[in-house]
């Protein structure tokens, strides 16, 4: 399949609903880009304060825990800044306080391109899985908030009179869907930092090892696919008007 034509974005924002979740789909893109010159930002959304099975901890330790392994990451890829919601996590709706705090960043960032979660993956029967519902909803409220909230000046008219953010339209819209893709990134030359920014997240690591292993694995086929060593997939919407 003919690749479209290569992104090379000034700036580029990551969506996200958890620590860690941009880091497993797109940091091996995030890398590229940084390197290349674009201004990359993660917005993550919830406080990953569930994220654990060690009773021992607490939510809010937890929750400060996954910041600074998010803002570890985040620098071994060369991302300029993480802004962090703080909704619960596990509890992630899709309402209009989450697509006006989304909205404020993008009109804030001025992105021309933003990844995310494809909300219409609910699961996967080959891959015996369920996307978590928080994945689901950061994703759902990411489309909303870049078409039409962020696009409007009617919408959330609080954020131009109050805070004056004027409104933004986002060329490109980069999904991870775990069956379907469209556009493929060749990651060659920074699988290695890709394998460091997994490692930054050491809370949710049981088996570090494994899981490098199988981002690996997953990268080299997609690269075989592409013709590359190493490769990321998305499902590119390339936005219209
Ligand atoms: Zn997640």
């Amino acid at each position: 399949m003919a690749n479209k034509p290569e992104l090379k974005p000034k700036i580029a924002l990551g969506i996200a609903a958890h620590p860690d979740d941009l880091d497993y789909g797109m940091s091996g893109t995030v890398a590229k880009w940084a390197a290349e010159g674009t201004d990359v930002y993660y917005l993550i959304l919830t406080n990953g304060n569930k994220g654990s099975a060690d009773r021992s901890i607490s939510p809010a330790a937890l929750t400060a825990t996954r910041r600074a392994e998010q803002q570890a990451a985040a620098k071994v890829l060369g991302v300029k800044d993480v802004l962090f919601c703080d909704y619960d996590d596990g509890m992630l709706e899709v309402t209009m306080d989450v697509k006006r705090d989304i909205a404020r960043i993008i009109r804030t960032v001025r992105p021309e391109v933003v990844m995310t979660m494809d909300p219409s993956v609910l699961y996967s029967a080959d891959q015996g899985f369920i996307n978590h519902p928080d994945h689901r909803a950061a994703g759902q409220a990411t489309l909303d908030a870049v078409f039409p909230l962020a696009r409007d000046y009617m919408s959330f008219p609080e954020l131009l009179r109050d805070e004056g953010l004027e409104p933004h339209n986002v060329s490109t819209l980069l999904l991870l869907n775990f069956n379907l893709h469209n556009y493929v990134v060749n990651i060659s030359d920074t699988i290695e930092q890709k394998m460091t920014a997994l490692a930054a997240h050491t809370s949710q690591m049981p088996d570090l090892p494994a899981t490098q292993a199988r981002m690996r694995q997953r990268a080299a086929l997609a690269g075989t696919a592409a013709g590359a060593e190493y490769a990321e997939e998305f499902l590119r919407i390339d936005i219209a008007g």
